[in-house]
């Protein structure tokens, strides 16, 4: 089969690659994805922020030019801007006001609360004495992930993007100045999912189809580094697990409120009636695991939310889930040309924040694939090539909440 260009998974990031390159004219566009309902992938598991402020200039970018597009869209993507608050203890002065120093420089909407602020805005926010202050960031908010995907698959639908489901990419390869895969197809939805769960049970000696195209972009989030190994033996980047747990709090309801980040970094907000919570735990080994620990909501979530709110003192899990961070040595994302070759590039392992950079992701990518530069996002710095410069100014660290 020989086509235009392939994309390699139909995350957030794969959809709204497609969707700019379409939007720009770009055509014989292909994305191809074992599950396109996406029950395993990251897009479908996450929490739903979204918000300006990062340490790194380009993830600030990143986020900036996403969430311009959301404020157009906002009520078919379910863009609601209610606002990031985040807690900072005694002790913790100092990098609260660094925070709030980049959000002064960096001209973004973000405020200074004091305690009684905190109190008077959030009421419920009853067990302060351990606190110092918070920022509230009143351009954040949450997002629904599902929807914002769909919107990028329908537009790019109709500009005559195909998407393939049930497609595995088993490799990647470049001949001649061709970027050329080998494609397997799957037969059920649940060989799909065992494959996601487990990619190196999938053997090469199922049939499979190659395909020659001008370019391929691998954006198969955590699930990328398996296709780059054969091309980059090391390729620095690993998926680990995140938990998320779904309650019910008795007599308390938190729809009116936003995205809550808690001095012991447990991340809580409304959903659907419901409160949703996350928190990432250091200790997480890298792996595909979708399940979320017996203990979690009452060793983690629960005890930190007890602790700041009588209002959440009496909790009912509903559910849980694990979803996957790709993560890189430094934590920002890579974009750009896979080194060594002309036509194969990557998108990927934007750990926590994927959803919110998804849009500008894709400015960036489109331009470097139609371009060969990048031109409304210099998003050059966000090559793997950072990590073997040996200058650790080129490193991209993010230490916000990953
Ligand atoms: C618990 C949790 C909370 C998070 N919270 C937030 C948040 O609040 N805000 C935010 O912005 N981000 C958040 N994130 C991060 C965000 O979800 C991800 O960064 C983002 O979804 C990554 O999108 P993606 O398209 O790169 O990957 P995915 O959505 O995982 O998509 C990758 C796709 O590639 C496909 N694929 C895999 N292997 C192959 C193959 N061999 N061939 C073809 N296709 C393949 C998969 O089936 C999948 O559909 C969170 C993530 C988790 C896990």
């Amino acid at each position: 089969m020989k086509v235009n260009g392939v994309i390699v998974g139909a995350g957030i990031v794969g959809s709204a690659i497609a969707y700019e390159l379409s939007r720009k004219g770009v055509s014989d566009i292909h994305v191809l994805d074992p599950d396109l309902e996406g029950l395993l992938s990251s897009t479908e598991r996450n929490a739903g922020g979204v918000r300006h402020l990062w340490q790194q200039p380009i993830n600030r970018e990143l986020s900036r030019y996403s969430i311009a597009l959301f404020e157009t869209i906002k009520s078919e993507i379910g863009f609601n801007q209610t606002g990031y608050l985040w807690l900072f203890g005694k002790g913790e002065e100092s990098s609260g006001e660094d925070m709030l120093s980049r959000t002064r420089s960096h001209q973004l909407d973000y405020e200074k609360l004091s305690i009684s602020d905190i109190r008077s805005r959030y009421p419920f926010v009853d067990k302060t004495d351990d606190l110092a202050f918070a920022i509230f960031g009143s351009k954040d908010g949450l997002i629904n992930s599902n929807s914002l995907k769909q919107y990028f698959r329908e537009e790019a639908k109709k500009r005559g993007v195909t998407f393939h489901d049930r497609h595995v990419v088993q490799s990647m390869t470049e001949k001649q100045r061709k970027a050329e895969i080998s494609v397997t197809t799957l037969t059920s939805d649940i060989a799909a999912q065992d494959y996601l769960k487990n990619p190196k049970a999938l053997t090469n000696d199922q049939a499979t189809t190659v395909w020659s195209a001008d370019f391929v972009i691998l954006a198969a989030g955590a699930w990328s580094r398996d296709l780059l190994i054969p091309l980059i033996p090391n390729p620095l980047i690993e998926p680990i697990r995140r938990q998320i747990i779904l309650f019910k709090a008795e007599n308390f309801n938190m729809n009116d409120y936003g995205m809550i980040v808690d001095t012991s970094r447990v991340y809580f907000h409304p959903e659907g009636g419901n409160i949703l919570a996350g928190l990432v735990l250091k200790n997480e080994k890298p792996g595909y695991k979708f399940d979320v620990d017996s203990n979690f909501f009452e060793e983690h979530i629960w005890p930190a939310l007890y602790e700041r709110s009588s209002s959440l003192e009496r909790l009912k899990p509903i559910t849980g889930w694990g979803g996957l961070y790709s993560y890189t040595p430094d934590t920002s994302g890579i974009l750009g040309k896979i080194p060594g070759t002309q036509t194969l590039y990557e998108c990927h392992s934007f750990t926590g924040r994927g959803v919110m950079q998804s849009y500008g992701a894709a400015i960036a990518m489109s331009e470097l694939i139609m371009t060969q530069k990048f031109h409304t996002i210099d998003a050059s710095c966000l090559s793997r090539e950072r990590f073997s410069m040996g200058d650790s100014s080129k490193l991209l660290p993010e230490g916000l909440h990953i």
